[in-house]
């Protein structure tokens, strides 16, 4: 690892003066401390850019030290890949500028900035563009990945909105990217990761969205899980677009929509969104619980802004977490029957089985239309073990792999690159896309410099 003193980073351009930070200052500390806690990496050194000319400068000045770049948007990465043991971080949280052209319906958002704040400012024109569904997620990382979210099945995901980008490279220079500029940079922006440069500015497509929208929480007991989720899997498929159902085998919250006695208990929720009026929305949404009466229900009328920050409660920064996810073309009975069974062992009451509903919108745009290979899931799996303690590492990883393992008997190959918790996912990310991205990888940073992430290893030859 490079030593550098933390009162005197070693920087020799003016342009980052008071922007460098070694470890032992409070900044260095604050950066390199990501959303999950297991992450614990000593970067060379933290740069907080402002500008494009900063993170210009701070690229250079990693290339000059011989160390390896990380760029840290909102630092939700499970696998932590905003920071990395020796490497320069360039961390954006100051470039989170959000500016939205209401009647071109367009948005520019900086590099550093979150969904929280992307949300509120197009909201503010009643618009919106497809994230995730945790306000506090980095657009960067979210959008560099994919972009799965609760307007996913109605618009696409994140990149099929995404409509240019402001990058900078290896070398230094900054490149418009977007289908009429630089081509295939930009096709491999969508899905593959930060594999290819820092991206400074963000421009998305905008859609009319609420202000109001359906949203909310229903809760099933654990002995009607099976059936419901049978029902969820089977009408899922004729949900009409408006609509996104992500399923949850979990611990029921203390929510006053739930009786107190099943507080604490496990419960199978229906995570609901509807883009429409109530009406329409608790009829589009009704067959999906199968006639199953629930123990307690929170569905209704939210402002949009409300529906994409409800789970952030649940999902708070610094607690220690390991996940995988699986693809899934179909929730079949033996795979409902693993998913139930594994519930009453979920080993914190943090834990949880999570089922992201896909399909709509995201299965129009071809497999080799963007990087992200996965067009035809219907559904993705997410085990996720949340704990606090150190010493509990072991056995929770442990638990999580046994039971991703039986999950993985009834998935499709593939993975999500935003959802993996290990290196070295690119392979199953990828698929048959992974050559030509290799080869953009190698136009584009053919040293690698960006290696801190699901990392695409560069070829020479020019892409055709
Ligand atoms: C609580 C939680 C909820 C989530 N919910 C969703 C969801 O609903 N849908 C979904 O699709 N994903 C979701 N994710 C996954 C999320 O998309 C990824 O973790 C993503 O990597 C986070 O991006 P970030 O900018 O916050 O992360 P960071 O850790 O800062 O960055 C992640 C990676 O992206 C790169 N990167 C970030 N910004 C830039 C940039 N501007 N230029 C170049 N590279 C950049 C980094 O180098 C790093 O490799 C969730 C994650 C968490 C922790």
């Amino acid at each position: 690892m490079t030593s550098l003193s933390p009162s005197a980073p070693a920087i020799v351009d003016e342009t980052l003066g008071g922007k460098a930070f070694a470890a032992g200052a409070s900044a260095y500390e604050s950066s390199r401390q990501v959303w999950n806690a297991t992450i614990d990496r000593y970067p060379a050194l933290v740069i907080r850019c402002d500008s494009v000319e900063d993170v210009q400068a701070a690229v250079k000045h990693a290339v000059s030290l011989g160390a390896p770049v990380s760029v840290r948007g909102g630092g939700h990465n499970i696998a932590g890949t905003a920071v990395g043991d020796g490497a320069v971080m360039i961390d954006l949280s100051a470039m989170n500028k959000v500016e939205v052209d209401s009647v071109a319906k367009c948005v520019c958002v900086g590099g550093g900035a979150t969904l929280a704040k992307l949300d509120a400012e197009t909201q503010l024109h009643g618009l919106a563009t497809p994230g995730g569904v945790v306000s506090s997620t980095g657009v960067g990382g979210l959008t560099l990945g994919g972009g799965i979210g609760w307007l996913a099945r109605r618009h696409g995901l994140s990149i099929d909105n995404f409509v240019s980008a402001q990058v900078v490279l290896a070398d230094g220079r900054l490149l418009t990217a977007s289908e009429a500029e630089n081509a295939d940079l930009f096709w491999a922006l969508r899905g593959g990761g930060g594999n290819f440069g820092v991206v400074t500015r963000f421009e998305f497509r905008l859609h009319p969205v609420g202000p109001e929208v359906c949203f909310g929480p229903t809760f099933f007991a654990l002995s009607d899980a099976a059936e419901v989720l049978t029902a969820y899997a089977r009408e899922a498929e004729h949900l009409t677009r408006d609509a996104c159902v992500w399923a949850n085998l979990m611990t029921a919250p203390p929510f006053d929509a739930v009786p107190v006695h099943w507080h604490g208990q496990k419960v199978l929720t229906l995570l609901q969104f509807h883009a429409g009026q109530q009406e329409q929305a608790v009829s589009d949404l009704s067959p999906l619980n199968g006639g199953v009466t629930p123990i307690g229900n929170a569905f209704g009328p939210r402002s949009f802004v409300e529906a994409q920050s409800f789970l952030d409660p649940a999902y708070e920064f610094g607690a220690r977490n390991y996940w995988r996810s699986h693809n899934h073309l179909t929730l079949t009975p033996e795979l409902i029957s693993t998913l139930v069974d594994l519930v009453p062992d979920l080993p914190t009451p943090e834990s949880e089985l999570l089922i992201c509903q896909i399909g709509g919108a995201v299965g129009d745009v071809a497999h080799d239309a963007t990087a992200f290979a996965h067009r035809g899931v219907r559904f993705m799996s997410t085990p996720g073990v949340r704990w606090a303690e150190p010493g509990d590492d072991a056995a929770m990883i442990a638990w999580l792999r046994n039971a991703s393992d039986r999950i993985a008997e009834q998935a499709v190959p593939g993975a999500y690159v935003n959802f993996v918790a290990e290196d070295g996912a690119a392979d199953s990310a990828y698929a048959s896309n992974l050559a030509r991205l290799r080869r953009i990888k190698g136009r584009y940073d053919p040293n690698n410099l960006f290696r801190v992430n699901q990392n695409i290893e560069p070829i020479g030859a020019p892409d055709s």
